[in-house]
């Protein structure tokens, strides 16, 4: 079975735990959405997914920490094989930046680095519209799959990381 290991940024309290939860064992095994992870524990979660007929092995790694960019997520971009980019907020400026450090970390043809990005907590109906339009039209500008997500709902999560796992089966192909 193949391996593939994600990493899943983003600015502190976007969601990035409870998106990984979710997709994790934690959501599966027993079906509770955990309303607080600490912020500053890094955890790696590994499931195996049955995506198209193929079992794959996925190894997401929730990262945290106050900074954006620390030179920690420099060595998980360089391991890392697809990226999870999570944002809520109506300034891009954080997702925008991490984009660049992945281009710029993982060099070559940025176009074939598996990313996908994801928008948080869509079951807050109220403060929803602006960030789906503002969130939509740059993933759209960067060439990227966007997704709309509830890690509290289970809404689209799946989506996320099967579409980062096609990504992937295609940038690193069997050998
Ligand atoms: P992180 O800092 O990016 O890891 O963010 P967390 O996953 O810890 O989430 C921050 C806060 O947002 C917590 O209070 C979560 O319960 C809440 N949260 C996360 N995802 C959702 C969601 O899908 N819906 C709602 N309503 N709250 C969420
Ligand atoms: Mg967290």
């Amino acid at each position: 079975m193949r391996q593939f290991n994600v990493v899943v940024l983003g600015a502190g309290g976007v969601g990035k735990s409870a998106l990984t939860g979710t997709v994790s064992s934690v959501r599966f095994i027993r079906d509770i959405f955990v309303e607080n992870y600490d912020p500053t524990i890094e955890e790696e979660y590994r499931r195996t997914v049955n995506v198209d007929g193929e079992l794959s092995s996925l190894e997401v790694l929730d990262t945290a920490g106050a900074e954006q960019f620390t030179t920690l997520n420099e060595v998980y971009i360089k391991a890392g094989k697809g990226f999870v980019l999570v944002f809520r907020q109506v300034s891009s400026a954080e997702v925008d930046h991490l984009r660049k450090q992945i281009y710029r970390i993982k060099g070559g043809d940025a176009q074939t680095i598996p990313i996908v990005v994801v928008g948080t907590k869509l079951d807050l109906v109220n403060e929803r519209e602006v960030h789906r339009n503002t969130i939509q039209s740059l993933a759209s500008r960067w060439n990227l799959p966007f997704y709309e997500t509830s890690a509290k709902r289970n809404w689209h999560v799946s989506e996320v990381f099967e579409d980062l796992l096609r990504q992937m089966r295609s940038r690193y192909p069997k050998e």
